[in-house]
């Protein structure tokens, strides 16, 4: 082993002590909002309150330490769903629900009368008609350490958990909060600098991420040609390139909540670059690296923005292939993870 290897494995090492002696509670903001919807709400209602709230809050409103709020309160692209009928936690709404609920809507596009009354309870439903398995509904307890929720989400490919908490006298549920990646790799990134700095191999000497067979698209294909592309290949994010395969943008699965808001589905019709301008203005932007920058720099992009993933690029922004968060969560708690046991 060289000494970059030693320093590297000794980094990651004590990255993943640090996360055995942390709970999911640590990774909580002292003050957050939680969004939780009823199960009998209508699927379209569901969509315009995240909306709502997915938007950034007035700066001016937040005081001098903003910047910690505005990450605090933003990642709101996901929600508990409760079920009143039985006081228990009934789901984690995301994303792919809506896809889902897309999918459903070009299977059997003579129902859209129907889909419009759709509540949320109807979700599995949803699931078992378009035939996709349905995600694990994994939660954990706040008190867990860390460590043991990320190996779950890794276990699972979940991209959040719920926490979810039992009262010992009632035995009823408290949904406390959601996880997300993004949230455990940015805690990771503020609280570990002094290990962070020790990652020095580059993202090509570690192979960190996707590089062969990426799917991109254009931007003049379809907002659903691309979904197609997501659901088909399973990935929450697709580079949009030009005819040179110079990246011009990158469309993610949060994206499609703006373009079926109010239960309408035309948008879905409409050009990838439309859909694309009208993005909010508080759109945090891509996040680009080439093979050559080192893991402790990613960090630091990690630890100073609202980074969701990575796309990699050579000097004339070529797509050279795509760095998750789940890749670098996959790395930091398992690289070496055998040798270490043998
Ligand atoms: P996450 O699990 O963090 O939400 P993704 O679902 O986007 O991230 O990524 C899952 C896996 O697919 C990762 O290993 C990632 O490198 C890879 N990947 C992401 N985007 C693409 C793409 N457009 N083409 C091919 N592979 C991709």
């Amino acid at each position: 082993m060289s000494p970059l290897d030693k320093e590297q494995m000794q980094g990651l090492r004590q990255i993943r002590d640090f996360l055995k002696v942390r709970t999911s509670y640590d990774v909580l903001p002292l003050s957050f909002r939680l969004i939780i919807l009823d199960n009998d709400l209508l699927i379209k209602r569901s969509l315009n309150i995240l909306i709502q709230n997915s938007t950034t809050p007035d700066a001016r409103l937040l005081g001098p330490d903003a910047e910690a709020d505005r990450t605090a309160s933003l990642d709101i692209v996901s929600a508990p769903i409760w079920d009143s009928h039985n006081s228990t936690f009934a789901g984690l709404l995301t994303s792919t629900d809506y896809i889902n609920v897309i999918q459903y809507y070009c299977q059997f596009p003579d129902q859209l009368n129907q889909i419009e009354d759709f509540r949320l309870n109807r979700l599995r439903d949803i699931e078992k008609a378009i035939g996709v398995v349905p995600l694990e509904t994994l939660s954990v307890h706040p008190m867990q350490p860390l460590y043991e929720a990320c190996r779950q989400m890794l276990k699972t490919r979940a991209r959040r958990i719920p926490l979810i908490d039992v009262d010992d006298e009632t035995g009823r549920q408290t949904v406390v909060s959601v996880i997300t990646q993004y949230r455990i790799l940015k805690f990771i990134a503020v609280n570990n600098e002094n290990n962070t700095v020790m990652l020095k191999k580059t993202v090509r000497e570690i192979s960190l991420g996707t590089y062969t067979d990426l799917a991109t698209a254009r931007m003049g294909n379809t907002v659903l040609d691309v979904i197609h592309l997501m659901v088909e290949r399973n990935i929450s994010a697709v580079p949009i390139v030009d005819k040179e395969n110079r990246v011009r943008n990158v469309f993610e699965a949060v994206d499609v909540i703006p373009c079926i808001k109010g239960g309408v589905y035309d948008e879905l019709e409409s050009s990838v670059g439309d859909a694309l301008s009208k993005r909010a203005d508080d759109f945090p932007g891509i996040y680009t690296c080439t093979e050559e920058d080192r893991l402790d720099s990613i960090f630091d992009t990690v630890r100073k923005s609202r980074v969701h993933r990575l796309i990699v690029v050579d000097n004339e922004s070529h797509l050279k292939g795509m760095i998750s968060l789940s890749d670098i969560l996959k790395y930091v708690l398992l690289h070496g993870e055998e040798d270490e046991h043998a």
